[in-house]
């Protein structure tokens, strides 16, 4: 078991996380679960490969082993410990466990709490009438990656061992997961992980844009969708400009710290809530929601400027094409992508370091003249 400080805490009462309110359910004496249900609830919890799932799977798996009357799993940034999102599982009347998504805002009382957790690396316990608040932080590479807070009736010596092995087994097991997603140079998501993500961000795409009241600093999170009006999700792809030059000018180590400094750049100049990926050598695409074209090719064409501006060590002045199109609710990845492509080639065919959109130029009738062929390798 991990030894983190622990705090014990004397507060009023314990709200209920998941309902804002006191605790509904009483407090019922449950004994510690047997060592082949936890094993079983395990091999279960370690058979998904989505990290949604498997969120949904832990506050599920630990409720049910716990009886608990609620288990929220609170997820950060790691770079900074900012509370990214949260699930909260708690029981109906009749006992039926649920899942939600729980904004950090909605955490109430809890909030204060969890970022101490997740900054100090704090366990902390709390004790009222029957029942015991544990609060565990989530840690990998020494980080908190998020806390796992269980309200149960169950001894807090049994439910502590329970808590701190599951909080180990997600840290341990998403960082598995991580690995098998991103890229090792950029560390931004690979190939394999673009149509699993293109998903979710379609399932996402009504509330990925409004603001929220927490999680995300301002000043990254200025793409604001107007009441009424659903997001939607774009795809950009960025490919360096005669970037062969550069391999045969300075060698394949410089043309990877340019590939690896060109990521910096673009993780600094998109949003956190846009996913990235290094789709090949020196090639990139970009997952993200907007309303309109405008807004979509202000954001790309910044992007370019930027890039075109930034001093590469040694190398000095590289420039970027990028071509992008729209993806409808229905689309395969692959159409998008072709899409995207055909854009920039249409780019690369006129002058190279500029931004095309697929449907602008559809509708100004370029396509046919130059858009024929993509450059990508889809498959
Ligand atoms: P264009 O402006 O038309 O894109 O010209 P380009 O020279 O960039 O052409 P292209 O995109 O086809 O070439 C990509 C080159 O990138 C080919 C390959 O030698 C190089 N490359 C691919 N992967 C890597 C990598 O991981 N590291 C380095 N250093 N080079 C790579
Ligand atoms: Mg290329
Ligand atoms: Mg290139």
């Amino acid at each position: 078991m991990i030894e983190y400080p622990i705090i014990e805490e004397a507060h009023p009462g314990l709200a209920d996380p998941c309902g804002g309110k006191e605790a509904a359910m009483p407090p019922v004496a449950v004994e510690a679960p047997d060592e082949w249900r936890v094993l079983d609830s395990l091999a279960a919890l370690t058979h998904h490969r989505d990290i949604d799932a498997l969120d949904h799977s832990l506050v599920l798996t630990l409720a049910e082993l716990t009886a608990a009357h609620s288990v929220i799993l609170a997820k950060c940034f790691a770079e900074d410990s900012v509370l990214e999102s949260a699930a909260c599982c708690s029981p109906d009347p009749l006992g039926v466990y649920h899942v939600r998504p729980l904004e950090p805002a909605q955490l109430g009382a809890s909030l204060g709490p969890m970022q101490r957790c997740l900054q100090r690396l704090e366990v902390q316990t709390e004790t009222r009438g029957g029942l015991h608040r544990q609060l565990v932080p989530i840690v990998r590479e020494g980080r908190a990656i998020g806390a796992l807070q269980l309200d149960s009736a169950l001894a807090p010596l049994r439910s502590r061992s329970l808590i701190d092995g599951f909080a180990r087994i997600y840290a341990n097991y998403t960082a598995l997961l991580h690995e098998s997603e991103h890229d090792k140079l950029t560390g931004l998501y690979n190939r394999r992980s673009l149509e699993r993500q293109l998903q979710r961000m379609l399932q996402l795409r009504d509330t990925a844009l409004r603001p929220r009241p927490f999680a995300v600093p301002p000043a990254r999170e200025q793409r604001v969708t107007p009441p009424g009006e659903a997001a939607r999700v774009w795809l950009a792809i960025v490919d360096i400009d005669h970037f062969k030059r550069i391999n045969d000018n300075y060698g394949h180590i410089y043309g990877d710290e340019v590939i690896l400094l060109l990521a910096q750049q673009m993780r600094a100049c998109f949003r956190r809530g846009d996913v990235l990926f290094r789709f090949g050598g020196e090639e990139f695409v970009a997952l993200f929601s907007a309303t309109d074209e405008a807004t979509v090719h202000g954001v790309l064409e910044r992007f370019r400027a930027h890039v075109a501006r930034f001093a590469f060590p040694l190398v000095g002045h590289v420039t970027i094409s990028i071509g992008y199109s729209r993806i409808g609710a229905h689309d395969y990845p692959a159409v998008a992508l072709d899409r995207a492509d055909q854009a920039l080639y249409f780019v690369k065919q006129h002058g190279r370091d500029g931004v095309r959109g697929y449907e602008e130029l559809d509708a100004s009738g370029t396509r046919g003249r130059g858009l024929a062929a993509g450059t990508i390798d889809l498959f």
